[in-house]
């Protein structure tokens, strides 16, 4: 049975997180499906940058550090993201970005097995994440980075395993690893997991203590409505805290940054993975929108990821039968994260049609058109009228049109 635009607008109206959209500035006109690779404004953001800048900045000024709570921030926010993923409040700090997060706790944590000479990570895995990693083992004495199919990653594991590092759902396929299975398995074979939650984190359910995870790292400006270039946070399993030495270092993570003492000794608990100054005005962004997910529990949100993933997929075989689009992430959503993801040989013409539409979504060379679905601000009414002019633009082949195939930068 076919769904139509009415009965997609009914589910709205008996959706319990439907309300959530105000919470959002985002043109009328649009629809955006992209929020997991920007997230969409909330409100809130603006209020409180205006009072961040104005107020705190403008005429607290340097007090503000205290005053205001800034010094706290990347604990306090940290705290407020291990809300959402299973963890407790001192184990997460936001700062810096996911790729230096990955430096500091792979250079880290190599260096506890120093016997173990192998960090293995997944041929495709998101490319900042193996860049950052060939870097890092070059820093650790002896290190090698070991790049795997995905399918092949559980049976390379071996004694010389020291790190596995694993985005846990694929930017591009959005498919999900089992992550308690894998990380018990990994330690069984004696090496820690680090999971990359880019992808996860205010997406999926996630239970970090619940699953065994011991280093995590995610990103503040995707599901987690940060803003653009939002600092990113980073999770050390509250035993393995005091073990850990980073290996990038700076005042903010010294144990008393303000004694201005030439030899280094590191704040206690995960503090000591901050570097540098933290940038406040982004970290406030990102305490905004994290705050945009107050009083939603998870389990609901991922049941209408779900429902919107379904509806869309089914809408797209029924609607788009014969036009080469081939869904590439998984059915079962278990198995995957909250975006749809499918394969066409003109991929980028058709993204490109789409946004002249007024529908966001985004190319992944080189054959990949990808959907994000933000429960907290997407309905089913806007699957139903993104699919009706995907289908369209299919139908009538107006992705042909040489003005889609002009190449600029596509983020
Ligand atoms: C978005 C994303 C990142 C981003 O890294 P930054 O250094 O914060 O820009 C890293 N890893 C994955 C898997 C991502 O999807």
């Amino acid at each position: 049975m076919s769904v139509s635009r009415e009965d997609a607008r009914a589910r709205d109206l008996t959706d319990p997180l439907r309300a959530l959209r105000d919470r959002f500035l985002i043109p009328e006109e649009l629809i955006y499906l992209d929020g997991n690779s920007l997230g969409a404004l909330p409100k809130a953001t603006v209020d409180k940058q205006e009072d961040v800048v104005r107020r705190q900045w403008g005429t607290s000024l340097i007090r503000s550090w205290n005053d205001h709570g800034w010094i706290d921030a990347p604990q306090r926010v940290g705290a407020m993201i291990a809300g959402l993923i299973g963890a407790k409040p001192h184990e997460v700090i936001v700062t810096d970005s996911v790729t230096v997060n990955l430096f500091k706790l792979i250079t880290a944590a190599a260096r506890l097995s120093p016997t173990r000479p192998v960090l293995l990570s997944e041929a495709g895995n998101f490319h900042t994440d193996l860049h950052v990693a060939g870097g890092a083992v070059e820093a650790v004495p002896n290190m090698r980075l070991e790049i795997v199919g995905r399918d092949e990653v559980e049976a390379a594991l071996g004694r010389d395993t020291n790190l596995l590092l694993l985005t846990h759902v694929h930017y591009k396929s959005g498919a999900r690893f089992d992550m308690g299975q894998v990380t018990a398995t990994a330690l069984q074979a004696g090496a820690l997991t680090i999971w990359d939650l880019s992808h996860s984190a205010g997406a999926v359910p996630l239970g970090l203590n619940a699953d065994g995870v011991e280093l995590a790292v995610g990103c503040g400006y995707k599901y987690l409505n940060g803003g653009p270039g939002a600092p990113a946070f980073l999770y050390v399993a509250e035993h393995l805290q005091e073990a850990l030495v980073p290996m990038l270092r700076g005042w903010m993570g010294h144990a008393a940054p303000f004694a201005f003492a030439d030899a280094y000794v590191p704040a206690p608990g995960i503090s000591r993975f901050l570097a540098g100054t933290p940038p406040i005005l982004s970290l406030t962004a990102l305490e905004s929108g994290v705050e945009s997910f107050r009083d939603v529990d998870m389990a609901t949100l991922w049941a209408k990821s779900i429902a919107l993933f379904d509806l869309f997929g089914s809408l797209v075989a029924e609607r788009c039968a014969g036009h080469g689009l081939q869904c590439i992430s998984p059915p079962e959503p278990e198995r995957r994260g909250s975006h749809i993801s499918f394969r066409h040989p003109n991929a980028f013409e058709l993204c490109q049609a789409l946004i002249e539409e007024g529908v966001i979504g985004d190319f992944r060379a080189p054959d990949i058109v990808r959907f994000g679905i933000t429960p907290l601000y997407l309905g089913y009414e806007n699957v139903w009228v993104a699919v009706d002019r995907l289908a369209s633009i299919l139908t009538d082949q107006r992705w042909r049109h040489p003005r889609f195939a002009v190449r600029g930068t596509v983020t």
